[in-house]
């Protein structure tokens, strides 16, 4: 199957609206998608609306991000409901969260002699998860820095002056919120993580449902580690580019991945979901 299971729109910190994701999708022939936007699920119903009528399938999709003794991983969450009350009033919070995070970078900044507006940053949020990626932004456009990674670099990286922690979910949280609107919680991306194999042994007493197997920066070899893997434990295996832009030399695009013909991940993930329905 032609797929791309992990892809962000301006929901959160992507550069294409959920109906241009769906266009592109389309004109790269998937059949299927998922928009797992940070921390939201605003862009799913417009998705699912704009591949209304086509041969493209949309599944809801959510990246969470949760910390684990200070260290950040992300947990997709596939077929859920995304009007799920529960599920949206977490969402709610941690969006109220983000929103006093940047003005406490902000103030940081001021303290550095750097002075940002608020409301430059949101208007690089367009109104979705707001995040250090806009702030980056914001202060690439005044001048302030050169470059997004020179903003990360002097100021917003974890140790950085500026840099704020923020309130984030535990793993285990992330996972009971998927399960109780519905679907299935997936580990985003592994190989990002050093400890993958400790981290993949804790997380399935906790509930976990699936591995992101397939994604750009996995080695053939950790791709065919965590199959075996997954297979073990019975784990729904699936894989995306996380695409947010694309790039100038086009190497950026969304369902540029090897996911295998055979694999129906859609099917697998779907039967799965039941178990929490
Ligand atoms: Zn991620
Ligand atoms: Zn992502």
């Amino acid at each position: 199957m032609r797929v791309d299971l992990h892809l962000h729109s301006t929901a959160s910190d992507g550069a294409l609206t959920p109906a241009e994701v769906v266009q592109a999708a389309l004109t790269h022939r998937l059949h299927a998608i998922a928009l797992t936007d940070h921390d939201t699920a605003e862009g799913v119903l417009p998705a699912q609306k704009a591949a209304h009528g086509s041969t493209l399938r949309v599944l809801a999709g959510i990246e969470l991000s949760a910390e684990e003794n200070g260290a950040e991983r992300h947990m997709l969450g596939y077929a859920f409901d995304p009007t799920h009350t529960t599920l949206n009033s977490l969402l709610d919070r941690l969006k109220a969260g983000r929103i006093e995070r940047v003005h406490a970078i902000i103030h940081k900044l001021a303290q550095l002699g750097v002075q940002l507006e608020a409301e430059r940053v949101f208007a690089f949020a367009h109104g979705g998860s707001v995040g250090r990626p806009h702030v980056a932004r914001a202060l690439v456009a005044q001048g302030s820095v050169g470059s997004i990674s020179e903003a990360f670099q002097r100021y917003l990286a974890n140790g950085a002056p500026a840099f704020v922690p923020h309130a984030r979910l535990s793993l285990e949280e992330a996972i009971e919120s998927i399960h109780g609107a519905g679907g299935v919680a997936i580990l985003a991306h592994p190989g990002r993580h050093p400890d993958y194999r400790a981290l993949l042994e804790r997380l399935v007493p906790l509930g976990l449902d699936g591995v992101e197997v397939y994604y750009p920066d996995h080695s053939q070899r950790l791709i065919r580690e965590l199959r075996a893997f997954a297979a073990r434990h019975s784990l729904l295996v699936s894989g995306g580019t996380d695409f947010h832009r694309r790039d100038a030399d086009g190497s950026a695009r969304i369902g540029a991945l090897r996911f295998p013909k055979d694999l129906d991940p859609i099917s697998e993930i779907e039967r799965r979901a039941a178990r929490y329905r």
